[in-house]
């Protein structure tokens, strides 16, 4: 005990939340090793966690070898010399109820698990020692160079990281912007290999030089005093030796972007169908402004989407559907070196032909917001800020534990500059409204020091997909004159470029033009006209003043102790009341209740309704009803948007979804005036006032989502098997069909009709008194026509047993490595709308299959065989059909082979269940159930368990403990006889699905795939 400074902060735990349940303790190790401690004393609770953040990242990856960083923290996990095992780490977590992550950012690396409480001090231990003297072994060093890669090819599809990555290559030579942090087999194997560099020295010398004790900051969470937890941290930390280090400074290299590249504007081609438009801007870092967080308010303003915002502006002329500002929460975004504040702007094709304007817009409004008097700039705006960063403070509610470790062991890295006593409150302390800061950040926003980037579609797409011609308007649409239509291309200015070959990004293959950006235009944007239209937003009505806490306390009703021969089974406890249902009459409202406030501490309240229309849910196959009805949800939030904004700064929330039997309304937060926020949400369904305009956006952007569904292999190919099972769902491009020759007289009609004759059911939890929600919804729904619900019944196709199906298909994305494979089990029980405690039994049975099979396939798929970067197994519930899944993603083997390799990891794994030492099976049971009766943390969790059931149509608000009972009953034999019945090669009750999708390029070889799928689908089917 004696080897720690305890106490650094002496004064922490006077800083907390009084919400907080919590106890911190702040301790500096002999090492150097700062840890926050973190205990808490409730008895039922389970999961304990711990993360350390060590100060390195990407930015100190030596140009030689780009992505060393990201790789290094990939090999810590693969065994120590204490705990040799490659997986042994992820084994006993495994066992013991938990799993393992981490991460690499720009100046740091995070490494974190959970695990159940009485594992914790083992778990650390082990950890303590990946972090000491990881083994590094030359065998894993070559294999996990794969699982980089393969992570690599599946971040390369994404747009977003393609934008950031071409904005950082325009840094300076040199600046440690450039560095290319994902890594690939290219830049760690190929490009060390070519200069002579050894690899595996590298990362030898990176670890002895980096991971330090002085560099790490902790963070453990258990169920614990913290004088045991000190105990336990000291006991397994002390290992590592003191050290002294190098210091790192990134701000010494000054800003990123040559100031004389400045204005610049690059026109990208994406992968996704779309337009987007990036205006960037560089900035000194602000981390030490964390205090007053002028940045903040800033984004606040130019990302409001109120009346008088750009937003609503774009919005009213048809030119944009979203906008966002400010820095990304990222160390990208924000790191010691700089501030990247961005404004993205998502155009429509209407918007894209006046982008100029579109900027010319934001500079007016940035030209309101200095033209402001010194010393004049609203306060009002902060002090709303404020106000509702201490309420939620005050409020606070309980966090994930794995979560909570990761954002204090963050938040303690010296880099952040956070003084010991705010590493509870850093987030939300607003210190005063100092408009020096935030004029000094607003004077850096301008035209001739911004980077532009316009990512279109119509500047062709990223590997020749296809590009949509936008330019003819649809049958029925207005005709949209001002687009430049017969141009061939929407953005006017790209015609010139148009036939000039683009540069390409060396990393990712993106492909771009840099563009001359005209004197004149440049003028034009500096020498605007302040617009009337614009104006920042009026002081906010949504704001709660009254926060007082309902007192009700709701009995808990006992549970029977199941019977179980498991002798650490835990004990069952209800994890929550059951909600009451206030009214059930005939004229179809149903309104459940749950007041639970004084349980969670919260003046919150959460709401969902299920709006169900017996016109859209008896003719729920119909595509174009389908389409249309997703079309209404858009509209219909889009038409409140301005509203909705502004009570999210209020800290409420409200959001209209289409799902399978209707709409679906889901609110929270403050629950003062959470009901009328509801009200007026359900008094705008009509549409009655909503925008041809804005319809047209909406349409658009429906209509690009169909178009970029099936982007992504895996998404695809766990749609084929949805298409399988259930033939009557509609593919993406059919429904695209339909909504191409939808006006809005059709969505106007359609929104009629739905709102004829409805049936509603409602959840309210949290601060809502009975009485005030019975008068409320008597009133709401006065003028509604109400029927009872008629149940939705879906069609799911039973495979015969014996049976394999395979569908394979191209990839829609034409450039992207991957194959995606899924193999799926079918088991025959259908479950009904009953609880039936044999069909339970086999959807219990499947989850404890999927708990105890992850970690074995994990392993032995991606960490030995490196197949691919995502290998997983998951049970499927298909409405009620149960069903098992193993999916694989890869970048270097066809769907045959992984379907091979997956049915010979099915068959070792039997073999390993059979040899299973009955200890092995019973952890594994014991840390499931006590997963399954981890108590509720947050409101919204516990209305959301409650609203799932509700929503199922059959609800049994006590299923988690019930099936927890089931768990205590298993026994292996059992387990084995589904697997092998149902999974297993030979099994007599196999019926299969395989589904796969392959890179277009090797279409050539399909002849050849197929003939090897039919293969077995022959074994499959013979047994
Ligand atoms: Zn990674």
């Amino acid at each position: 005990m004696a080897a720690c400074v305890r106490d650094l902060s002496t004064s922490l735990e006077s800083t907390k939340s009084p919400n907080d349940r919590n106890s911190y303790r702040l301790i500096r190790l002999g090492n150097g090793i700062e840890a926050l401690l973190v205990s808490n004393s409730d008895e039922q609770k389970q999961k304990s966690a711990c993360a350390c953040s060590i100060q390195v990242g990407s930015f100190s990856d030596p140009g030689h070898c780009q992505g060393l960083a990201h790789y290094c923290e990939h090999m810590i996990f693969l065994g120590s010399k204490r705990y040799p095992g490659e997986a042994q780490f992820e084994e006993f977590l495994s066992e013991n109820g938990g799993e393992s992550n981490a991460y690499t950012e720009c100046e740091y690396t995070c490494l974190y698990f959970d695990v159940n409480r009485k594992a914790l001090h083992h778990a650390l231990k082990m950890f303590a020692e990946l972090l000491h003297e990881p083994l590094f072994t030359q065998d894993a060093s070559a294999r996990e160079l794969q699982a980089i890669e393969s992570e690599f090819q599946k971040k390369r599809r994404s747009d977003h990281v393609r934008g950031e990555t071409l904005f950082a290559s325009f840094a300076s030579p040199g600046h440690p912007w450039r560095s290319f942090g994902w890594g690939n087999l290219q830049s760690l194997d190929a490009d060390p290999k070519a200069q002579g560099v050894d690899l595996h020295a590298e990362l030898r010398h990176f670890f002895s030089r980096h991971y330090k004790a002085c560099r790490m900051r902790l963070s453990v969470f258990g169920i614990e005093s913290l004088d045991s937890l000190e105990l336990a941290v000291v006991d397994a930390f002390s290992i590592i030796p003191p050290s002294d280090v190098e210091q790192l400074d990134f701000e010494a290299h000054g800003l990123p972007l040559c100031v004389k590249d400045l204005p610049r504007l690059v026109r990208v081609r994406p992968i996704c169908d779309g337009h987007v438009l990036w205006l960037s801007w560089q900035l000194p870092s602000q981390l030490k402004h964390y205090k007053s967080k002028p940045e903040s308010y800033l984004s606040s303003l130019i990302g409001d989407e109120g009346h008088g915002s750009i937003l609503s502006y774009l919005k009213d002329m048809g030119w944009a559907t979203d906008l966002c500002a400010g820095a990304g929460g990222d160390n990208f975004s924000h790191s010691s070196n700089s501030m990247i504040f961005t404004i993205e702007i998502t155009l429509t094709v209407n918007g894209l032909g006046h982008w100029t304007e579109v900027v010319a817009t934001v500079f007016q409004y940035l030209d309101m917001l200095r033209s402001y008097p010194d010393g004049d700039l609203p306060s009002y705006l902060y002090e709303e800020k404020k106000l509702m960063a201490e309420c939620s403070f005050r409020f606070l509610q309980e966090k994930d534990p794995g979560d909570l470790v990761i954002d204090l062991s963050e938040r303690m890295l010296p880099f952040y500059r956070h003084e010991a006593d705010h590493l509870l409150t850093a987030p939300w302390i607003y210190s005063g409204f100092r408009e020096d800061l935030v004029r000094s950040i607003l004077n850096l926003l301008t035209v001739r020091g911004c980077f532009f980037m316009l990512m279109s579609s119509s500047h062709g797409r990223a590997g020749g997909l296809d590009a949509v011609n936008e330019d003819t308007p649809q049958e029925g649409e207005p005709c949209r004159e001002d687009v430049a239509v017969g141009q061939g291309h929407v953005d006017r200015h790209f015609v010139e470029l148009a036939g000039c070959e683009p540069k390409v990004e060396p990393y990712f293959g993106t492909e771009y033009w840099d563009s001359p950006l005209e004197e004149t235009l440049l003028l034009s944007w500096e020498s605007l006209h302040t617009a009337e239209k614009l104006h920042v937003p009026p002081p906010n009505p949504f704001i709660a003043t009254d926060f007082s806490i309902l007192q009700q306390v709701t009995a808990v009703e006992e549970f029977p102790q199941p019977k179980t021969g498991y002798a650490s089974f835990p004990a069952v406890r209800r994890l929550l009341p059951s909600p009451e249902l206030l009214r059930s009459h005939a004229a179809g409202l149903k309104l459940w209740h749950l007041p639970c406030a004084d349980r969670f501490r919260q003046p919150r309240s959460q709401v969902s309704v299920k709006m169900h229309s017996p016109y859209y849910s008896l003719d729920a196959g119909n595509v174009q009803k389908g389409a249309l009805l997703e079309l209404y949800a858009l509209c219909f939030n889009d038409s409140l948007n301005e509203m909705l904004y502004a009570a999210g700064k209020a800290r409420l929330h409200c959001a209209v979804n289409s799902t399978s039997y209707g709409l679906t309304i889901k609110a929270g937060g403050f629950s003062q005036k959470l009901l009328r926020l509801v009200e007026t949400t359900l008094c705008g369904r009509k549409l009655e006032k909503y925008k041809p305009d804005r319809f047209l956006a909406m349409h658009e952007a429906l209509l690009r989502s169909y178009r970029n569904s099936w982007l992504k292999p895996q998404a695809h190919c766990s749609d084929l098997r949805k298409l399988l099972l259930m033939p009557s769902m509609p593919r993406p491009s059919g429904k695209e069909a339909q909504l191409n020759s939808c006006g809005s007289e059709q969505l106007m009609a359609f929104v009629q009709n739905f709102n004829t004759v409805m049936g509603c059911e409602l959840l309210v939890s949290g601060n809502t008194p009975a009485e005030e929600l019975m008068g409320w919804a008597g009133t709401v729904f006065d003028g509604y026509r109400l029927e009872p619900q008629t149940k939705l019944e879906v069609d799911v196709v039973q495979l015969p047993v014996g049976s394999a199906t395979v569908w394979l298909q191209s990839a829609v994305d034409a450039t992207q490595s991957n194959s995606a494979v899924e193999i799926y089990f079918q088991l025959p029980e259908r479950d009904t709308w009953q609880w039936q405690e044999d069909r339970v039994r086999v959807r219990v049975l499947l989850a404890l299959l999927e708990d105890v099979m992850y970690e074995s396939l994990f392993d032995e798929l991606r960490t030995k065989q490196q197949l691919g970067y995502s290998v997983g197994c998951s049970m499927r519930d298909t409405y009620g059909v149960p069903g098992f899944s193993i999916y694989i993603l890869s970048a270097v083997q066809m769907p045959p082979i992984l379907v091979e390799r997956a049915m010979q990891f099915l068959q070792d794994f039997g073999q390993q269940m059979r040899q299973w030492q009955s200890n092995k099976f019973e952890s594994h049971i014991v840390a499931l159930a006590g997963r399954w009766l981890e108590p509720k943390r947050t409101l919204g969790e516990a209305h959301g368990a409650c609203w799932s059931e509700i929503s199922f149509g059959f609800p049994v608000f006590d299923r988690s403990e019930r099936e927890v009972a089931i768990l205590g009953s298993l026994k292996q034999e059992e387990l084995l006889k589904l697997f092998e019945l149902h999974l297993a090669p030979g099994g007599s009750g196999r019926a299969c699905i395989v589904t796969a999708v392959v890179p277009s390029a090797d279409e050539l070889q399909l002849p050849a795939l197929c003939e090897s799928i039919s293969k077995f689908r022959l074994a499959v089917s013979t047994v």
